[in-house]
């Protein structure tokens, strides 16, 4: 088969995180008989320099036209750089919300995996980790508290500030299909997280997923308050497999699942709209301090091109060949310096790109 990918290199180490993703998809695609077709589109700061802006309309026409997104990161040294001398929607990182807007991208994937190999790394002790976690955060990104109306006036002579959580059904209803679908291809349990003993929004929330639950008989869902969530992920983290949730909430609850894995540079996500189309980055930032110097950890990268390959294209076999290349690679001792430990053997960029390439047989 062949599948088109914009490929959106953006600053700092984006060109060279994205140039070993690029290196695993060939390999992938001529070991499994795939072709992948890039086409290079221009965002964040590099855009601004070509063009005065950071995201033009041709460049958000290619990606549209494209079957998926690839991308490194945007954004420069906020302090130092000239990008960040004008107006906010003209630095770098309005590209990314002007291409998630323009892509309608409403749900956004985070998985947190905890690798044996980087155990060390996890903040947590290790009788609460045990075998480790593999979870997936499914948050919704476009509506909710951030999205609402919001104003901030004097009402009876005292400051007062309003924001407005709105959710409708049909908001709920795509993202909890996402979250199912995303179950049925892993361990089919479905956490869903709200505030129903509080909020309007978080009992419609959990009546329309439970509808939506009744065309997945073989996932089991079950629902949790996000306070017991917060709690939960670091006392029991294992005990997740897809946790649903709105953008406020899975805001905070991703960066937290993220975070007990300990280790930045291994952080894949991706986001999607209601067909298969997804945008596939990173989690980290474009990193200045080290771009350019061939030591950035490209596997955040490589593991969001797996997800491209599960989720956008449905080659589960091709995403399950990189994500254990990168395993073995892992096992076998070699590091990037962020990841380096004591008896581990360390290597540069395109090295790790490379002992990962190698490994897809
Ligand atoms: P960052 O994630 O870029 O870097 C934080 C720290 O982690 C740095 O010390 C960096 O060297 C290290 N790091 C990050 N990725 C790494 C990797 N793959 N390998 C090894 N080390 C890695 O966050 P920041 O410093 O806050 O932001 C830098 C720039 O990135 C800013 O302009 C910011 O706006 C932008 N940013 C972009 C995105 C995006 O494009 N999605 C996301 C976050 C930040």
């Amino acid at each position: 088969m062949n599948y088109s990918i914009a490929v959106i290199p953006g600053d700092g180490i984006g060109p060279e995180i994205i140039g070993e993703a690029k290196k695993i998809l060939e390999k992938v695609g001529s070991v499994f008989g795939h072709e992948f077709l890039y086409t290079e589109v221009l965002m964040g700061g590099v855009s601004i320099d070509a063009h005065g802006v950071p995201l033009t309309e041709e460049a958000l026409e290619t990606a549209k036209n494209s079957d998926s997104v690839l991308l490194g990161a945007v954004g420069g040294d906020v302090g130092n750089s000239r990008w960040y001398d004008v107006a906010p929607h003209l630095r770098p990182e309005a590209g990314l919300l002007a291409i998630r807007k323009g892509l309608n991208l409403f749900a956004n994937i985070r998985p947190a995996y905890l690798y044996k190999e980087l155990s060390e790394a996890c903040p947590l002790k290790k009788e609460i980790i045990g075998d480790g976690f593999d979870m997936v955060i499914m948050r919704e990104l476009t509506g909710g508290l951030y999205f609402g109306d919001r104003f901030t006036r004097e009402i009876d002579g005292v400051r007062t500030a309003v924001d407005t959580l709105t959710y409708n059904e049909n908001e709920i209803r795509r993202i909890a299909i996402k979250a199912f679908d995303i179950a049925m291809k892993r361990r089919k349990q479905v956490i869903s997280v709200d505030k129903a003993n509080v909020l309007d929004s978080s009992r419609l929330w959990r009546n329309v997923v439970e509808e939506v639950a009744k065309d997945y008989p073989e996932v089991t869902l079950t629902h949790m308050l996000v306070d017991n969530c917060a709690m939960q992920l670091v006392m029991n983290p294992g005990q997740f497999d897809v946790i649903l949730t709105e953008n406020m909430f899975g805001d905070i609850l991703s960066d937290e699942a993220s975070m007990i894995t300990g280790s930045i540079g291994m952080l894949s996500s991706a986001s999607m709209n209601e067909s298969k189309f997804g945008m596939y980055e990173p989690s980290h930032g474009s990193a200045p301090d080290i771009a350019g110097k061939n030591i950035a950890n490209p596997i955040a990268t490589i593991l969001s091109a797996a997800m491209m390959l599960r989720y956008s294209f449905d080659l589960d076999q091709e995403a399950d060949a990189v994500e254990g290349a990168v395993e073995k690679v892992l096992s076998e001792g070699w590091r990037t310096g962020d990841i380096m430990s004591k008896g581990c053997r360390q290597v540069s960029t395109t090295e790790m790109g490379d002992l990962i390439a190698g490994k897809i047989l």
